[in-house]
C-alpha cells in the first residue's frame, strides 16, 4: 500500500510503497519519514511564497537540477511552455501538477502528480534520459 513520506532534510514529499533510499530533490540518503496526509497538505502549502512567474519557476528548476546527473532542457521555448502549463495548473487546481500528466481530482492520488515529481527513479527515464514530458533530461 502506497504513504507518504517526507524528506527531513528539504522536506521533498514521496507517495509510495516505500521511501526513496536517496532523496531526488536534494540528494540525503535514508532521509525520508512516514507522515501522515494533513502534515503532506502543510509542507506544501505552507513552503513560503507562492511561484507564480514563469521566470521564477525556471529558476528553481535550474536550482534543482544544480549538481545533479540531470538538467533543465536546453530547449527554453519548450520549457517555458510547461511552466506556463504548470502554472495553469496551480491557478485551475491548487497545486503545480505536471503540465503532462492528467490529475484525478483525489488530492491524495494526485500527490504524485507535483513537479519535480520523482522522475528519475522511473524507468521511463532509464530508458528515454527524459522525465515523461522532458522537463528535465540526461546530462551529457
Ligand atoms: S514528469 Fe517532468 S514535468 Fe512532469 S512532474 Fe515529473 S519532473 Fe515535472
Amino acid at each position: 500500500m502506497k504513504k507518504l513520506w517526507r524528506c527531513n532534510v528539504c522536506n521533498d514529499i514521496h507517495y509510495g510503497v516505500k521511501a526513496p533510499t536517496i532523496c531526488p530533490t536534494c540528494g540525503a540518503k535514508m532521509a525520508f519519514t512516514l507522515i501522515d496526509y494533513p502534515e503532506s497538505m502543510k509542507v506544501i502549502f505552507d513552503d513560503g511564497e507562492r511561484l507564480d512567474e514563469v521566470d521564477k519557476l525556471l529558476e528553481v528548476w535550474n536550482k534543482f537540477a544544480e549538481g545533479k546527473p540531470f538538467k533543465v532542457n536546453p530547449d527554453e521555448v519548450f520549457v517555458r511552455t510547461l511552466a506556463k502549463g504548470e502554472l495553469e495548473n496551480q491557478k485551475n487546481h491548487g497545486l503545480k501538477y505536471c503540465p503532462c500528466r492528467i490529475t484525478t481530482g483525489d488530492r491524495f492520488e494526485d500527490l504524485a502528480l507535483i513537479c519535480p515529481c520523482n522522475f528519475f527513479i522511473q524507468p521511463v527515464y532509464k530508458e528515454s534520459g527524459e522525465c515523461w514530458c522532458g522537463l528535465f533530461v540526461k546530462r551529457d
